[in-house]
């Protein structure tokens, strides 16, 4: 799974959160610290280890 990063305005910090695309489309993530759930997508960020297991 790819892991997103996001700005969360109440810890005033970066978080980075592992999801399914289906999450994320969904907007299903909270911040692991507060649980603020309108955390701000940093553009551009996110990181899969082009695991190409087929
Ligand atoms: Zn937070």
């Amino acid at each position: 799974m790819p892991l997103y990063e996001f700005y969360c305005p109440k810890c005033a910090k970066e978080v980075s959160l592992t999801l399914t695309f289906g999450e994320r489309e969904r907007g299903e993530y909270k911040c692991p610290a507060c649980g603020e759930k309108a955390l701000q997508p940093l553009m551009g960020t996110f990181f899969s280890k082009t695991s190409r297991k087929s």
